[in-house]
């Protein structure tokens, strides 16, 4: 059987067809400008390609309330011409088969859940750390969807006493995308993140703020384990930076067998940079299988 995965993010969208298992057959990109423009092509390409189901991970917010009239909706999104754009009906009726959506970061969590480094696991957190920071929620077998979905990526951080720097998100002076992200990285210290790579100190202010934020989700959703993906994420370095100031946020607290081993716990995401367009491949599935 085969479906389509349609990664849609806010510079490019990624477009897969691929079967049951996860395997991908044909990939390609194209780059995100208008509705008008970007569409059309996105329908020409999977029009001919016998897929049974179509699975969307998109930048967002999105509605993913059934209930709602704007359900499969991208909806107040800063970038304009998207905003209140029925992304799933449009490509419902393109297309006549089912139409699985989520958010992006949910479809990589669902693709390290299906297939990656948390296969097995009934609950788990993916993090991207790229352009923004966003957070994907698996928890007990289901993707955490809510009000309105989780926008993890905005928790309100305590600042480190010597960081002075303003932040990037225009919402909040001290969220974790402001502080965080591939862009704060830059801004804050007037170079590209993969130009710092042998600078201390940048890595263990962003470890500071990346392991607060996963205190907080690990005391809040008690996922069993947490992947960090996106390019920030590639600085492996990172990893036992966040993983030590884990340990001191939690300082003895929380006492269980996952946590005793944080090497497994706190781990890169697996599958290549693929967890994403593999996720969309999942959702596709298990819109099939729906009633
Ligand atoms: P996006 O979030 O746009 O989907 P990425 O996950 O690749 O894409 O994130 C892009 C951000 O990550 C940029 O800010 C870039 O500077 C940063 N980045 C990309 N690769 C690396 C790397 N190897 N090391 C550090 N930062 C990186
Ligand atoms: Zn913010």
């Amino acid at each position: 059987m085969l479906f389509g995965a349609l990664e849609a993010g806010g510079t490019k969208m990624v477009l897969a067809v691929g079967n049951e298992y996860g395997e991908i057959m044909e990939e390609i990109s194209i780059p995100t400008k208008e509705p008008d423009t970007t569409i059309p092509l996105i329908i020409d390409y999977f029009k001919e390609k016998n897929i049974s189901a179509l699975g969307i991970g998109s930048f967002g917010p999105i509605d993913l309330n059934d209930e709602s009239s704007t359900y499969g909706y991208i909806t107040t999104t800063p970038k304009l011409a998207w905003a209140n754009y029925d992304i799933v009906g449009i490509m419902k009726k393109a297309l006549s088969i089912p139409i699985g959506f989520d958010t992006d970061v949910n479809g990589s969590a669902l693709g390290e859940a299906t297939w990656g480094i948390t296969k097995g696991l009934s609950s788990s957190v993916y993090i991207t750390v790229g352009t923004g920071v966003g957070v994907g929620v698996y928890i007990n077998g289901s993707l955490l969807h809510g009000m309105l979905h989780p926008e993890a990526g905005h928790i309100l951080l305590q600042r480190h006493p010597d960081d002075n720097f303003e932040g990037v998100c225009p919402y909040h002076p001290n969220c974790l995308e402001g502080l965080a992200s591939g862009p704060a990285i830059e801004k804050r210290w007037g170079e590209k993140a993969s130009d710092l790579v042998d600078k201390q100190e940048v890595w263990e202010l962003e470890a500071y703020y990346l392991a607060q934020a996963m205190v907080n989700y690990i005391l809040t959703l008690s996922p069993k384990r947490i992947v960090l993906g996106g390019g920030v994420m590639h600085q492996m370095q990172l990893f036992p930076l966040i993983r030590t100031q884990v340990k001191t946020f939690l300082n003895g607290y929380v006492k269980t067998k996952e946590l005793d081993n944080l090497d497994e716990y706190i781990v890169p995401a697996s599958l290549e940079d693929k967890q994403g367009i593999m996720g969309c491949i999942q959702l596709a599935k298990l819109r099939c299988q729906a009633p």
